[in-house]
């Protein structure tokens, strides 16, 4: 990476068909350097859209022979990541509901030891700064080959404008205290709706994070899951262009 490049992942919230899929890879690939993309969804309701497991873990396998980029998935237990290592996935993030949990994160951080993998942290649901720091750790520890971390914003039960409360002077504290460790800003899971995408961006930017991870759907009104803060593909392509990222 150069001294001024930002990393910048970019993808759907959730694989819904191989087609829908494939069609928003098309349209973004050029300008990213990795592909995100859910594929066992940790939902608050049971009875929400929960992934397509498995089958989509086969689509991302072929995507990444013939897009020639890597996706990244979230994983939660050591079953998921197992199954993910068969299809070639090497790049993997922990979500705000697991990095809260030691159990999993010491499961899956044994089972990475050694391995050829990358995994990202994302914070905590709730701002405990500790328990960011202990899931780090726990990685640190255990010998993860690559971590990166994920500022994707604190659930506040009084938030007005977020979807979750962006906290700067927290992620200050974190790029202060791992220097060497990359730090993205997820603006999509911050914002909670398109129209702050933006602002929250140049936020990050200011704060010098290392790269953005950003939602993006072929059609985002039809999206199964956080469809009011997923962006188009046109829609993605403006706003790197308006952060000069492009
Ligand atoms: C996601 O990135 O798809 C996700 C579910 O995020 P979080 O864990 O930040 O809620
Ligand atoms: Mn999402």
């Amino acid at each position: 990476m150069g001294k001024n490049k930002k990393i910048i992942i970019a993808g759907p919230c959730a694989i819904e068909t191989k087609m829908q899929f494939f069609e928003t890879i098309e349209s973004i690939y050029h300008d990213i350097d990795m592909i995100r993309c859910g594929v066992w969804k940790a939902r608050t309701s049971p009875y929400s859209y929960s992934g397509q497991g498995e089958k989509a873990l086969e689509w991302i396998q072929d995507a990444q022979e013939k897009y020639k980029i890597c996706c990244a998935i979230e994983i939660g237990t050591l079953n998921h990541l197992n199954l993910a290592l068969k299809y070639q996935i090497r790049h993997f993030w922990i979500g705000a509901r697991t990095t809260g949990n030691p159990f999993a994160v010491e499961e899956i951080s044994q089972n990475l030891k050694n391995k050829n993998v990358e995994i990202w942290i994302k914070n905590p649901i709730f701002p405990d700064l500790q328990l960011w720091i202990g899931a780090i750790e726990r990685f640190k520890k255990n010998k993860t080959n690559s971590i990166k971390l994920i500022h994707r914003g604190f659930f506040l039960e009084n938030s007005k404008k977020y979807r979750n409360q962006p906290r700067w002077d927290l992620l200050k504290k974190i790029q202060k205290k791992y220097p060497k460790i990359p730090i993205i800003c997820d603006p999509s899971h911050i914002s909670g709706k398109r129209t702050l995408i933006k602002g929250i961006c140049e936020k990050a930017l200011k704060q010098k994070v290392d790269g953005l991870m950003i939602e993006v759907h072929q059609k985002p009104n039809k999206a199964l899951s956080d469809s009011q803060q997923q962006l188009s593909p046109k829609k993605f392509k403006k706003l790197l262009i308006n952060l000069g990222l492009k």
